[in-house]
């Protein structure tokens, strides 16, 4: 059967693929290969994970490759999770999904800072691409981790601190799995809480534009949907930060107190949902985290998608801009003003915000950064003629596109918007001077 991505439109046919049980094995399989890439949980909507890969929405692409090409996934590499509770962390292996760390955080009475849309991706995929969820105060998911254990192209197992390796630590852990193979990762924790999450429905765009601070920094995390039709944004989602867990567990989360937050049923013109809402209209909510401000875990309400769900169809095609934040409010309104574009090819938008971090290839490098993002119906010559109409009305706006969704900016244009793209390629040469990690996608927007 071939191997695709989620939405099906990569295939990862160019190479055998390989699960090995131990680290040993997966070094064996790295010094025998003469290409190589791991595959997380092949959400990413692009060839980012492919090692020649091409879009192939229709089938047709072929594929070429070798018998020393390989693909490795983690999926069966058996890697304890451990906890440090002096230090602060918990170290896992790169190819857990985020939806099984939680859980085994959670039972320990720890959490993440965040979580992204969905708990099915792996650790090391989300960090490699600078994956994100929302919330002024928050980066990505990857400024979380403190520490990589890495097989690199000789095979041998290299580890990397943000206290023993400062800059170079800073540009390996957003790497597009171009330094080798993240086998382990250690992130930081914080103590377990509750959270309760809101909806509100129908926000008058004028009331976003006047009040964008106020709304986005409103909750924990806040979430926009808008579909940019009909001059509101559909719905806000808000994600309250209510206390501590105090030691309760996995399960136990029936006995959490709701907390009164106080809050209004409108909300500058936006009206508080009187149900559960999925946010794209018609769609079931099974599957859902809970709303209507019902107290639950941290893990139970960041993510959009419960961690034991089914979400979506793929049948969707993801892209998604960041502009730095200072230019929210006139990047938002310049995509607002193509949506006579979007009518009837997108399943929804959203919004979100991002702090600044210090990662090299972390579109929120050197600054708070908001992202665009769009759910498209999966008609790839329609996707493909619409991107670089949002990307040329974003250009002005210092835009970098998400390392694992699509888009169409120029290898150059991409570059430019990086300080550290030759600090990056740098250190990719040096750590892997025969390119045995490089793609396509590596030839063309690092060092095309
Ligand atoms: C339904 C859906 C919802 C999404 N929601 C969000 C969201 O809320 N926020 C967001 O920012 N993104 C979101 N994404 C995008 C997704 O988070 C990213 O594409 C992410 O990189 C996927 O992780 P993965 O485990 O599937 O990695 P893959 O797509 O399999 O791989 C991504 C990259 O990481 C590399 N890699 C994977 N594992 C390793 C490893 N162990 N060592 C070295 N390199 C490795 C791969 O080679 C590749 O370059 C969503 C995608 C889907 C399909």
């Amino acid at each position: 059967m071939s191997l695709r991505n989620w939405s099906e439109n990569i295939r990862f046919e160019s190479g055998a693929l390989h699960t090995p049980r131990t680290v040993e094995a997966l070094q064996e399989i790295v010094r025998a290969s003469r290409k190589v890439r791991v595959l997380g949980a092949r959400h990413s909507f692009n060839d980012a994970a492919a090692i020649d890969g091409q879009i192939d929405v229709d089938g047709t692409q072929e594929v070429t490759g070798e018998a020393s090409w390989a693909y490795i996934s983690l999926e069966e590499l058996n890697t304890p999770v451990t906890f440090d509770h002096e230090r602060g962390t918990v170290t896992c292996s790169g190819g857990i999904t985020y939806g099984e760390l939680c859980m085994r955080m959670h039972a320990e009475g720890v959490a993440l800072h965040n979580t992204a849309s969905l708990p099915h991706i792996t650790v090391a995929g989300a960090c490699s691409t600078a994956t994100h969820g929302s919330g002024d105060g928050n980066g990505n998911l990857a400024t979380a981790v403190a520490g990589l254990e890495i097989v690199t192209a000789d095979g041998e197992l290299k580890t990397l601190s943000l206290e023993e390796d400062g800059e170079t630590f800073e540009g390996s852990v957003v790497a597009l799995g171009g330094l080798g193979v993240v086998t382990r990762m250690t992130l930081a924790t914080q103590p377990a809480y509750s959270m309760q999450q809101y909806v509100y429905e129908d926000l008058p765009s004028a009331a976003l534009y006047e009040n964008f601070d106020e709304i986005m920094s409103g909750a924990y995390s806040v979430s926009l949907f808008p579909d940019w039709q009909g001059d509101k944004v559909n719905q806000v989602w808000f994600k309250h930060r209510t206390g501590l867990m105090g030691g309760r567990g996995n399960g136990e989360e029936a006995g959490l107190e709701p907390v009164d937050l106080g809050l209004p049923s409108e909300l500058h013109g936006a009206t508080a949902a009187a149900t559960d809402l999925h946010p794209v209209p018609g769609f079931s909510t099974e599957g859902l985290t809970v709303q209507m401000g019902a107290p639950g875990a941290w893990h139970d309400r960041l993510h959009h998608f419960q961690i034991d769900s089914t979400p979506a169809s793929g049948d969707e095609l993801q892209t998604e801009y960041f502009v730095p934040r200072r230019y929210a409010v006139p990047a938002v309104q310049a995509v607002e003003g193509l949506r006579h574009r979007f009518k009837g090819m997108l399943w929804i938008s959203e919004i979100r915000t991002v702090a600044a971090d210090r990662l090299w290839l972390s579109q929120s490098y050197g600054t708070p950064t908001v992202g665009i993002h769009f759910s498209w119906r999966k008609n790839w010559p329609a996707v493909r003629e619409a991107m670089p109409l949002v990307e040329e009305a974003l250009a002005p706006f210092e835009v970098r596109p998400h390392w694992g969704k699509l888009f169409t900016i120029s290898p150059e244009a991409v570059q430019a918007a990086y300080p550290r793209m030759d600090d990056f390629r740098a250190l990719l040469e040096s750590m892997d001077p025969d390119g045995k990690f490089r793609n396509g996608y590596l030839d063309r927007f690092i060092f095309g």
